[in-house]
């Protein structure tokens, strides 16, 4: 995909025709939400004009719509996933009620003093404090596998970290600061060989390249919709059938019981046992909407259109003086996303300045506090990339951190 072809499937997102302070707009936080696609909008208002009931309890016509709607979502996601049933999606709220899911529902169940639960020091926070809050509750240990210089993982290190003790790993796909892309398949395998389970965090992977659940064998994944050009409110986690059966519950009440005595009740089978109450019917079909659309233009096209525009920022901006970009180099794969600082200039000056221009990016510690203090800086500025992105974009990025530059170091 060239820029011209970008430029094309930029007009699908109605949303990038909008100015910001007058100027057209430059959107670089998809990794935060990405902007939806008009096939997106459009189912959402197709169904709440023609199709909006409550699922699995009517008997009536629009009922069974809203049903097959919302289950054939569940479908359409776990092929999107390449999952061999629809049976292994569970739709939560998002990325951090999928992890918590696993943390609460599958890990604390299980989980005994001396155990391990092994992850890194640059998880977003949705994949660390819960966690932290069952070992604290089991006893379990958290321990972390050790990064090189450059934000990859010490594999070698790795292997000796996950150990007999170690019970569950839990990891990024990529990094939401760093931009890293983990070894996820091998450290399925370096799990697997202790029995231990494997949970990725898939937030940042799912909506810019083709993520095979079986290529990667890992137990759990977890993604949000509006990440993934869908809508918010509505996120997923994949697990292997005998994994999503052992998880827990964690919210009881309709829609997940089968029977129900004065003093106790039986669940549903997985997935349906671990969605209690009215699932995000709406949000699901129109997720289901935004998977079509990715899968209409080809994840392995997407990936690369990107990771092209990933590159050409990673030049553009490595050509400022004084500037500091974190994470691999381009030598090595990353994500779609740029972390940096630019001198002593701080994080919000830069991103006030950008704003000014019309381009939003984001500043702060991105969730992820454990990995600032690793970089050792308070905070970064983050510009992330999306199908919608092209180099004239990229270009206004470098010209608006020149300004800054002029502005704050004049
Ligand atoms: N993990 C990663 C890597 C993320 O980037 C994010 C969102 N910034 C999350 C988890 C949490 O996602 P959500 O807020 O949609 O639950």
């Amino acid at each position: 995909m060239n820029d011209p072809d970008r430029r094309v499937l930029r007009d699908d997102f109605p949303l990038l025709a909008r100015s910001s302070h007058g100027k057209p707009l430059v959107y670089l936080d998809s990794a935060a939400t990405s902007q939806k696609p008009q096939l997106v909008l459009d189912t959402l208002d197709r169904c709440y004009r023609l199709h909006n009931a409550n699922v699995h309890r009517g008997v009536y016509e629009l009922a069974a719509e809203a049903t097959d709607l919302y289950e054939a979502a569940r479908e359409k996601t776990a092929r999107f996933l390449g999952a061999p049933s629809g049976q292994q999606i569970v739709f939560t709220r998002g990325t951090t009620e999928s992890l918590n899911l696993v943390a609460f529902g599958y890990a604390m169940p299980r989980l005994q003093p001396g155990d391990e639960i092994v992850t890194t020091l640059a998880e977003h926070h949705s994949n660390l404090v819960p966690w932290q809050q069952v070992a604290k509750r089991t006893g379990a240990r958290l321990t972390f596998l050790p990064l090189l210089p450059d934000g990859t993982l010490d594999l070698e290190a790795a292997e000796k970290k996950i150990n007999p003790r170690t019970k569950l790993v839990t990891i990024a796909h990529v990094s939401n600061v760093l931009g890293t892309v983990h070894p996820i398949r091998r450290l399925a395998d370096l799990a697997h060989r202790v029995g231990a389970a494997l949970v990725v965090d898939a937030a940042q992977s799912v909506p810019q390249r083709l993520v095979d659940v079986m290529a990667l064998d890992c137990d759990f994944l977890a993604f949000s919709g509006h990440k993934a050009y869908g809508p918010t409110g509505v996120g997923v986690l994949y697990g292997k059938r005998e994994m999503l059966q052992r998880t827990d519950p964690l919210l009881f009440g309709g829609e997940m019981i089968d029977r129900v005595e004065l003093t106790d009740s039986t669940w549903k089978d997985a997935p349906w046992k671990l969605e209690a109450g009215t699932p995000p019917i709406l949000q699901a079909i129109g997720l289901g909407a935004a998977l079509d659309y990715l899968s209409g233009i080809g994840m392995d096209r997407i990936h690369r259109a990107v990771q092209d525009l990933t590159r050409y920022a990673y030049v553009s901006l490595a050509d400022l003086e004084g500037i500091s970009l974190y994470g691999p180099g381009p030598g090595t794969e990353r994500g779609d996303l740029l972390t940096f600082n630019l001198g002593d200039i701080h994080p919000h000056d830069i991103a006030t300045v950008l704003d000014s221009e019309g381009i939003a990016v984001r500043a702060g510690h991105h969730c992820c506090q454990q990995a600032m203090r690793w970089l050792g800086v308070p905070a970064t500025v983050r510009a992330s990339f999306a199908l919608y992105n092209t180099r004239a974009d990229v270009d206004r990025l470098v010209d608006g951190l020149r300004k800054a530059k002029e502005l704050f170091q004049a």
